[in-house]
């Protein structure tokens, strides 16, 4: 895939639609069951903390996908002569595709947050996307054996799409962490949209 690296992260060039396309094209093919699709949305922040915790560069490297989360990715670009046309956010790639569901369904699960936003934000996206199955839901903050038992109910329901709104890097490095037992087609961070979502 078009991309330019900037301090030696290979971000995408692509606009928000081609992403989104991307993406749907993802949720809708056949399922890996050796790997997920691990898109990180990238801001400033995260190259920069990729420079300082080689774990946290290794997670950037590992990655199928970045997209400039934030404008200072987008200038920085132009400051190498190089066009990226927009940012493309977790917040925004994941209201297209809930979006895009009432053209074609997928199941989700839904990671992060406080027990009562998660479940709210829950709610809402299913009266709001009936083209959304939500096959199981998660708060953020975990207790004794729960985080155990979550990855392995990812693991047995398999959702199409799995979002974790831990804020950034805490997303990626979960994510990055279980890759191999979570059985998503496709899995972001999505920060604080859970929040924005619940309102
Ligand atoms: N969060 C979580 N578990 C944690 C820490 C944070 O689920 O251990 C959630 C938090 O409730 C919020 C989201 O992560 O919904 C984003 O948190 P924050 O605003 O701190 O992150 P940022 O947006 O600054 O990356």
């Amino acid at each position: 895939m078009d991309s330019v690296k900037i301090l030696g992260v290979p971000f995408s060039k692509m606009t928000l639609s081609d992403t989104v396309k991307v993406l749907q094209g993802k949720l809708a093919g056949e399922r890996s069951q050796s790997r997920l699709f691990h898109l990180i949305t990238a801001n400033p922040e995260i190259v920069m903390a990729a420079k300082q915790q080689p774990e946290l560069q290794q997670i950037v490297n590992a990655a199928d996908l970045i997209t400039p989360d934030g404008i200072g990715v987008v200038l920085a670009a132009k400051w190498q002569g190089v066009h990226i046309p927009e940012r493309v956010t977790g917040f925004d790639l994941l209201i297209r595709l809930l979006e895009g569901a009432s053209k074609r369904g997928f199941s989700l699960y839904v990671v992060g947050a406080d027990e009562e936003t998660n479940a709210k934000a829950a709610g809402i996206i299913a009266d709001k996307y009936p083209g959304v199955t939500i096959v199981g839901r998660h708060n953020g903050y975990f207790k004794g054996d729960q985080e155990e038992a979550l990855v392995a109910d990812i693991e047995r329901k398999q959702p199409d799409l799995l979002i974790v709104a831990f804020g950034a890097p805490n997303a990626e490095k979960w994510i990055y962490k279980h890759k191999s037992r979570l059985k998503a087609k496709v899995a972001f961070g999505v920060g604080g949209s859970l929040d924005v979502i619940a309102g």
